[in-house]
């Protein structure tokens, strides 16, 4: 049931969604197949699906992890159907380049729907805002919540610990459960190859070949996007069967598109709030969002520091950042990353859970952003 601020839960009739803009709620794609492809609940998959299918775009760009020169690389495609939609559906966590795919749309004619992280889609506004014949042709912007995403080398250097030839890889999908998952290596003669993605996550926890834009990151779940989804992980949605997509609306259009896609029933949709999320994560969302506990961490690694350091700082956070900052300089070494991944990976996981514990520590203060 969606609730509309103020309004009594159980006061709506199912089908008279109501989405109000900037608010948080749960839900998931009806579809089983979508589902079975996507990362949460497939909420974007089947949005993208919907749109493709009534004909209100002619494809999506949608993306990947590949093999480009024998190096394991971010891919943007123009998906022209379900197939190809589902083909790139779950959570590509790689660097990828969804700007040169939107620049090259000035080439094609048609309408085209776009999915990227939060700094993609800010990039994106900015380039759109001054070029109108292209914004045209993107009227549906989707965005992902992210708190980090990594340089392909991560899973370069990942392959080589575990004896396989980046060059025989074609395409690496995650495929998330609620808690965990695999990363599945699919290899050019059709065979695959299986990681638990917590050994790869455990990497990108510790700031190990993560993007160096995404040190001094602090908006993260797509504020500029039509519709921003992510993840939804409190102990009530860990326990359901069917897994969960969070999503905002952020736009009038974003808001109508849901409320229209829910109303056809394509996508479930439960009121949670934007506040409650908030509260719910604060520890990860003050870690996050402000900068100030960075500060302090590329003083101590030697790494150039943005902003002032401010008055109030949470050490705990201070302390997490030093891990990811330290960890960061350190991949972008060749004697670094041979350190790094010659490590027993049981100790990259130690940090990681370090950095996840201490990331957690909420203990309040005035903004110090
Ligand atoms: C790098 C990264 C970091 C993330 N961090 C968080 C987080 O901290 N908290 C959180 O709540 N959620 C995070 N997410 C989002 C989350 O993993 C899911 O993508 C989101 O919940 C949507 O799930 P879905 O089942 O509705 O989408 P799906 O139906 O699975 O569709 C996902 C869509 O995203 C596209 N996509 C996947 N990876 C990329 C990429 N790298 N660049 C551009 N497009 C991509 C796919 O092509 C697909 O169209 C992150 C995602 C990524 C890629
Ligand atoms: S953390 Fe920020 S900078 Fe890094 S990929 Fe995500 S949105 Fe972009």
């Amino acid at each position: 049931m969606i609730r509309k601020n103020g309004a009594k839960k159980g006061q709506m009739a199912e089908n008279q969604a109501y989405i109000e803009q900037g608010e948080l709620y749960a839900g998931y794609a009806a579809d089983t197949d979508i589902r079975a492809h996507a990362s949460s609940g497939g909420i974007v998959s089947a949005i993208l699906i919907d749109l493709l299918e009534t004909g209100r775009i002619d494809g999506a760009l949608v993306s990947m992890i590949g093999s480009r020169d024998s190096h394991i690389r971010g891919v943007t495609e123009r998906a022209v159907d379900r197939a190809g939609i589902l083909q790139c559906a779950g959570s590509s966590y790689i660097e990828t380049p969804v700007i040169g795919a939107a620049r090259n749309l000035r080439e094609i004619t048609g309408r085209y729907a776009l999915v990227g992280l939060p700094c993609q889609i800010r990039t994106l506004r900015k380039y759109l805002s001054t070029r109108p014949g292209l914004k045209e042709k993107i009227p549906y912007i989707i965005g992902l919540f992210c708190r980090g995403t990594v340089a392909g080398g991560l899973y370069d250097d990942l392959f080589l610990k575990y004896g396989i030839a980046r060059s025989a890889v074609a395409t690496v999908k995650v495929r998330r459960e609620h808690i965990g998952g695999d990363l599945i290596i699919n290899l050019a003669d059709g065979t695959s190859r299986t990681i638990p993605f917590r050994k790869m996550n455990s990497y990108r926890i510790a700031g190990i070949h993560s993007m160096p834009r995404c040190l001094w990151c602090s908006e993260h779940l797509a504020a500029e996007a039509d519709i921003a989804g992510g993840d939804i992980f409190t102990g009530k949605y860990r326990k359901k069967q069917i897994k969960h997509s969070a999503f905002v609306c952020w736009s009038g259009t974003g808001a109508s598109l849901m409320e229209e896609t829910i109303k056809k029933g394509l996508v479930t949709a439960e009121y949670f709030g934007m506040k409650r999320y908030r509260r719910t994560f604060a520890g990860i969302e003050t870690f996050s969002n402000r900068l100030g506990p960075r500060y302090m961490a590329a003083r101590l690694t030697g790494a150039r520091p943005r902003g002032r350091p401010s008055a109030f700082n949470n050490i705990f956070h201070s302390l997490a950042w030093t891990i990811i900052f330290a960890n960061n300089r350190l991949s972008r070494t060749m004697k670094g990353r041979k350190l790094l991944f010659g490590l027993p990976s049981w100790v990259i996981q130690l940090e990681a859970m370090t950095v996840k514990a201490l990331s957690r520590i909420h203990i309040g203060g005035p903004d110090y952003k």
